[in-house]
């Protein structure tokens, strides 16, 4: 039998640093990603060569009926198992104005982020609460607390995760499943790589973009046994952003 640990968007940025964190602390590590299956095969490959087990499991987080089949399946082909770690990770940016905002933007960023958090949350929360042990880990963004301008999309849609992050962790506390979310700054990823990093970092106090590493170091802290008395908060990790 395995312990598995579910992380959204684990092809690259800090999903893959996630994923491999929680492989060196013993999980078996189902990798989703969307498409760049490349990549999430290089994630694979460096998690078997540092002795660890993985699995790949693509799906689109913005597709509810996408997510319901690739869980239905995996529980079909892992019977007796259930996910004992979700981390959704999995997300996008599509900034601009409010004012010149489209609504394939608004909608793809807020789907991204709310559809996977109801579909993958609720199909995975059964095994937690049967088991009487879970964590559930949301990677939001200071974006989500303080909001930034050019992101009330992004803003929006991880203030939502925040706010499902307070209210499950009520719910499920007395299982001894904890429900946290990450809510990092600036990360050097994909992401943010069309960013002015020589400008951006002369406003962030620690003077530099974290990396994906240190995301995964919180989230290994969050989802150990120590962690245990922890339960809905937002822990920023942002250089002193925020
Ligand atoms: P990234 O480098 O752009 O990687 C995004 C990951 O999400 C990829 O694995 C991608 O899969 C996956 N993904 C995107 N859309 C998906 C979908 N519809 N279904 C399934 N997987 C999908 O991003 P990152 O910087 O690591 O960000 C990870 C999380 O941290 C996001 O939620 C982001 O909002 C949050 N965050 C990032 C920063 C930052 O500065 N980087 C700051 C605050 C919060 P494919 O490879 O298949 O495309």
């Amino acid at each position: 039998m395995s312990t598995y640990a579910l992380v959204t968007g684990a092809s690259r940025g800090i999903g893959r640093a996630v994923a491999e964190r929680l492989a060196k602390d013993g999980y078996t590590v189902i990798i989703n990603y969307h498409s760049n299956t490349a990549a999430a095969e290089e994630t694979k490959a460096a998690i078997e060569a540092a002795g660890g087990k993985a699995e790949l499991l693509p799906f689109d987080v913005a597709d509810g009926k996408a997510i319901e089949a690739a869980l239905s399946q995996w529980d079909a082909s892992h019977e007796g198992e259930h996910i004992s770690v979700l981390v959704n990770n999995a997300g996008i940016r599509r900034d601009g104005l409010m004012v010149f905002m489209n609504e394939a933007d608004w909608h793809d960023v807020m789907r991204t982020t709310t559809e996977g958090l109801y579909y993958i949350t609720h199909h995975v929360l059964s095994g937690m609460l049967r088991a009487r042990k879970g964590r559930i880990v949301n990677i939001a963004s200071i974006s989500g607390v303080s909001g930034l301008p050019g992101q009330t999309n992004y803003s929006a849609a991880k203030a939502a995760l925040i706010g499902a992050t307070k209210a499950l962790s009520k719910e499920v506390a007395a299982r001894k499943v904890t429900v946290n979310a990450v809510a990092p700054g600036f990360i050097a990823t994909d992401m943010t790589a069309d960013l002015d990093e020589g400008e951006l970092k002369k406003t962030i106090p620690a003077g530099r973009f974290g990396k994906p590493e240190e995301v995964a170091a919180l989230v290994s802290f969050l989802c150990s046994e120590e962690a245990a008395y922890i339960t809905g908060q937002v822990i920023a990790i942002a250089g002193g952003m925020g």
